[in-house]
This record gives C-alpha cells, structure tokens and sequence, in this order.
C-alpha cells in the first residue's frame, strides 16, 4: 500500500525525479551581501546592512536563505509576521544571536502581542494601530512592542501623509506603555524607473519634514532608526541610506532594473559585481523523436516542419514556468539553448532537444541559471512573459524543492 502523506496532497509532483528543483547558492548570496556591507563602510557612519526575506525570500526559499545571511546582516525585513516568528524560533532553535527583525506588512491585533513577546519590531503604517493598544495592554507585556512609523512621501501605498501625520499619530505618544517608537521609514516610488531622481528627491524632503515632527514628538526617546533606502535607492542615491538600507532584489543578485545598473557606474565610479543565486533544474521525463509535420502542445500551436527529438520536461505554469513564454523561451541542455515548442501546459514544457543531445537517454535542462557558456537569466524568462524578474522569482512554487549549493 502507498503511504499518503495528507500534509503534501495537491503540493507539488510526489515523484521526486520527476520534479524540477532549484539550487541556491550560497556563495553567491554572501558575496551580494558583502558588496553591501562594502558599500556602507564607504559612508560615514556605520549603518544597518538590511536584508528583505519577503515572499519567501524572493521565492528563493525563506527557510534556505535564512541560514545563509542571518550571520552577516543587521536587520532582517519581512511582510508577513509568521516569517518573523519563524526566523525568530529558527534563531532559538540554533542558539544564534538575534538579529533585529521587523514586519514591513499589516499586522493584526493578536498578532501585534506575538511579535512585541518575541522582540520582533512591527511598522505602525496608519491609525487603525490604535485598536491593538487595548489588547497590548492587556497582555501584560515585558517590555512595549517596538514600533517604526511609515511615512508616505509619495508612493501612494501604506504610511501616514504629512498632512495626516500630526493629526493621526498623535495616539502613539499616549501608547508609550506598550508602543515605543524606535524608528521611521518610508518607500521610494519609482528610483529603478528613472536615471534622473527628482521625485526621489522631493520624496527625501518629505521625509525629513516627517522625521522633523516625529523627533519633535519623541523629543525625549533615544534617536530614531530612519530607513527609506531599498536596492535601488542604496545604490544609487547614498544621501537615502540613513542607519539602515533595506536590501531586496539585489540579495539575491538582481539589479532592480537596467536604468539602476546605467545610475549606478556613474554614482559609484565602478560597477558592483551582483551575483544571481538561484538557477532551477530538472530531469527530462521523456526523450523522443516526432516525425516531420507533428503538432506539440495543446492547441497545436507548433508544428515540427522536420523530424524533431524532443524532451518533455516535468515544469510547467503551476510551478511558476510562466505561459507567456510559450512560444519564446529557451531553455539549456548541454550548454546549448533549446527553444520551447507550442503552449507551456499546467505541469509539462517540450523542448526542441534535436541539436543538444545525440540520443532519447534522459537529460538535463537547466530553466534558469548557467550550462556552461549558455544562461537564461531571470531578466530574460521575465521579459519572454512580459513581466519583471521580481514577479518571475517570487511566483517560484513554494513546492519546489531547494538546495543550497556552495
Ligand atoms: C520590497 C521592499 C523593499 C525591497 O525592495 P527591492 O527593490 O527588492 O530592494 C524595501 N522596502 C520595502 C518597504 C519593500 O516593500
């Protein structure tokens, strides 16, 4: 009898040779951090080398990339708070040092006392925070929940407007017991759009005038922990990076964009190498040859115009191969490119093998990543799909399997 494993039904493909997988590398994951730990000693002052660990590490796998950097970063970014508590038991769990953490994301009122219990800062983005007071104070807490205040200077999305701020905010100076204010931030809007930063600019004076009213407010509190600055803004605009940068995309080896990548040569004299971490790979589940004048896929969109060896490979739109790309993409087999034939379907993707092998013996493709003097960068699948890198990566299955690889 085969053992069901009810946690795994619907997860993902139960063969595990019959499964894509994607290997990080750690050493690639090190040697971007440590381009930012260099870049910050250029500045004046010591600050926070940040990491951002949301959707699941960028899709790379939170529980894999956590391991890697935790030891040589300051802060650790999140959205959702049960990654945070999760970071937080995986740092009990090893006897590690704990990092300071924050939840960039919406947290709920029972889910603020989980977080003030487990020393996890919390973002107070708008007044609805007062609801959670009742509840903080109840709990009895050991020491208050540690708060950043989002301002939005401009990009429209969570924090307080200056015109809100004195009238909204107000509430956390009464709240002092079990909300201290620790730090302020706020979102650039488009610095990996542009190569000319004058709306980041004008986002920058709105940030100082909020962080004026906050330090009038908090006048007696030790100073504020002021961050704005993601992969871009660190980059590119070194007046942004305050005490703590907020490092996503570019942790895992990606510029934000080519206009970043174009800013950054200019601003920092030489280029800093990012080294991309992840590549996904798979076994082919079946090798074969089809006659000329075959149709591949549904819909029948491709039609083999001579005899064509073909590989089914066992990805498809579940695991994140994006649809879009049917009929662009290419993947690697023995470090020669192989074009994807018909539709991307749900679970399969066949691939032209005729050139790449001598035989149906079964192969292996590399989707993204490097085969020898070939790659297929995230940037490439993205734009095959008409989307961004972030998007691509992030919309890697949570089911795939991850190895981390030196
Ligand atoms: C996602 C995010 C970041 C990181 O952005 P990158 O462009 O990936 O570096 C930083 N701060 C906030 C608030 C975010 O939501």
């Amino acid at each position: 009898m085969v053992e069901v494993n009810v946690e795994q039904v619907g997860g993902g493909p139960g063969d595990a040779t019959h499964a894509s997988w994607l290997e990080l590398s750690a050493s690639n994951l090190r040697h971007n951090v440590s381009v930012f730990r260099s870049l910050e000693r250029a500045g004046a002052t010591p600050r926070a080398v940040g990491v951002v660990l949301k959707g699941n590490a960028y899709g790379h796998g939170l529980a894999q990339v956590l391991p890697v950097v935790h030891g040589s970063v300051d802060v650790l970014y999140f959205i959702a708070p049960q990654d945070a508590l999760f970071a937080r038991a995986y740092e009990q769990a090893n006897g590690l040092a704990p990092r300071q953490m924050l939840v960039l994301g919406a947290v709920g009122a029972e889910e603020s006392v989980a977080l003030a219990r487990a020393g996890v800062d919390a973002v107070v983005a708008d007044h609805g925070w007062v609801e959670a007071v009742p509840l903080l104070r109840a709990a009895r807490l050991e020491r208050p929940l540690r708060v950043h205040v989002h301002i939005d200077t401009g990009l429209g999305r969570e924090g307080f407007t200056l015109e809100q701020l004195p009238r909204e905010a107000h509430f956390l100076t009464e709240s002092r017991d079990v909300l201290q204010v620790v730090g302020a931030l706020s979102h650039f809007a488009n610095t990996e759009d542009v190569t000319e930063q004058g709306y980041a600019l004008a986002q920058l004076d709105a940030f100082e005038t909020g962080l004026a009213f906050l330090a009038a407010q908090h006048a007696s509190d030790a100073p504020l922990q002021r961050h704005i600055a993601a992969s871009a803004a660190t980059l590119v605009l070194p007046q942004a990076r305050y005490e703590a940068v907020r490092v996503g995309i570019a942790l895992y080896g990606f510029w934000p964009s080519p206009e970043t990548r174009l800013s950054a040569r200019l601003v920092l004299g030489e280029l800093p190498v990012l080294k991309p971490v992840l590549s996904w790979r798979c076994r082919s589940q079946v090798v074969k040859w089809l006659p000329a004048g075959s149709y591949v896929g549904y819909g029948c969109t491709y039609r083999c115009p001579e005899p064509t060896r073909i590989a089914v490979l066992p990805v498809g739109y579940y695991d994140g191969y994006p649809r879009l790309a049917s009929g662009k993409a290419h993947v690697l087999v023995n470090g020669r490119r192989c074009p994807v034939l018909g539709r991307v379907m749900m679970n399969h993707l066949i691939v032209d093998v005729t050139r790449a092998t001598s035989d149906e013996r079964p192969v292996t493709a590399t989707l993204l990543g490097r085969d020898g003097e070939e790659s297929v960068s995230a940037e490439s699948l993205a734009g095959w799909a008409q989307t961004l890198h972030y998007e691509l990566v992030t919309r890697l299955g949570a089911h795939l399997r991850r190895v981390v690889v030196e």
